[in-house]
């Protein structure tokens, strides 16, 4: 641990699980290669990075790059004590045909999680997610297979907690209030950014039900960065259109958007933790640094150019339902 970093970082309470998270948490998901390529050596420093500077909290799945991203923190972590962080991976997409890419049931949820648990190097993960739930064929199999499942691996020791994930918040909470199954998470992402905050109104929500809120993607999954978004991001022409405008002016002020769009998502109240994508020590140095200055003067100013010029305008106009599983 570098002990100054440490005390900078902020913690708090992941709803009722008990979890004492970092508000800045690592998304692992970089290391599938879906954005850039990523070798072996950038993704096992940039975890050793932010574990060192207080990071406590890693987010994958078996679905980033078909177990590629396991393979790599198990790397990452070897020689690293289990308890000075939280591991969330998560059961229910997988590979990239599209055929093979969703299996909720029982049997696979059961082997998939085998062979991510081989993979990472570990007897247990902290948190065990549904991922993507909304891409099931019906919410049946989620409530009568796949959460009963994930429980029985609860209950063997395997795993401590229950989430849930997934693009449309409303699909999150049905099959929350539905649930038999105790779920203690849950996961938006891409929805309280620059172009896109509509997750604030399910804070209170989550809050009354002491459901710890997981926000991801702060960039916007490389929407709200300098190169661009990835081919495959399901943002409409307009959204996209209005991240490279605001990219081409803060290029011409001479100011990061992703310190402002980082700025931005965390300081919003009420957001236990925001996942942020990381596959770089450089990265995790801005995002740390990010996390710790205010913006200045300037970029306040760009801030509220950006936003009240591009961003605002195409604010209902963000993907909506679905993403597109390509
Ligand atoms: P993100 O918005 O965090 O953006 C990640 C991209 O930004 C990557 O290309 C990364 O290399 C780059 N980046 C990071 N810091 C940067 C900086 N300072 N400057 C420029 N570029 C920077 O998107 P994400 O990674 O998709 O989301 C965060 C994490 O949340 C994922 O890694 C994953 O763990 C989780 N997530 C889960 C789900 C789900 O469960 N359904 C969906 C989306 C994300």
């Amino acid at each position: 641990h570098d002990d100054e970093a440490v005390r900078k970082m902020k913690y708090s309470n992941l709803g009722n699980t008990g979890m004492q998270v970092s508000v800045l948490g690592f998304g692992a998901s970089p290391f599938s290669g879906g954005y850039h390529p990523v070798s072996e050596e950038d993704a096992i420093s940039s975890v050793r990075k932010a574990l060192t500077n207080g990071i406590n909290y890693i987010d994958t799945a078996p679905w980033y790059g078909d177990g590629k991203s396991e393979e790599m923190l198990g790397k990452a972590l070897k020689d690293i004590p289990r308890e000075s962080y939280y591991m969330a991976t998560k059961v229910g997409r997988y590979k990239p045909e599209v055929d093979k890419m969703f299996d909720f049931s029982a049997a696979k949820v059961l082997s998939g999680f085998e062979e991510s648990l081989q993979k990472l190097g570990l007897s247990y993960v902290d948190l065990i997610q549904v991922h993507d739930l909304e891409f099931a064929p019906n919410p049946e199999i989620i409530l009568n297979e796949t959460l009963p499942a994930v429980q029985t691996l609860v209950d063997a020791g395997k795993a401590k907690y229950i989430g849930i994930t997934g693009y449309p918040v409303d699909e999150l909470k049905n099959i929350y209030e539905r649930s038999t199954v105790k779920i203690d998470t849950i996961l938006s992402y891409s929805r309280l950014t620059l172009s896109d905050s509509s997750l604030l109104g399910h804070v209170d929500f989550m809050k009354k039900n002491g459901v710890g809120l997981i926000n991801a993607s702060p960039l916007s999954m490389g929407l709200l960065t300098h190169y661009g978004p990835p081919k495959w991001h399901p943002a409409s022409e307009e959204v996209r259109e209005a991240a490279a405008k605001a990219s081409l002016y803060c290029q011409k002020e001479g100011v990061d958007l992703p310190k402002i769009a980082l700025n931005f998502t965390l300081s919003q109240k009420d957001i236990p933790i925001t996942l942020m994508g990381m596959s770089s020590v450089s990265e995790v140095d801005r995002n740390l640094a990010a996390l710790e200055q205010d913006l200045t003067e300037k970029e306040r100013e760009v801030k509220e150019f950006i936003l009240t010029n591009y961003f605002d305008p195409v604010k209902e106009k963000s993907w909506e339902g679905r993403e597109v599983a390509k």
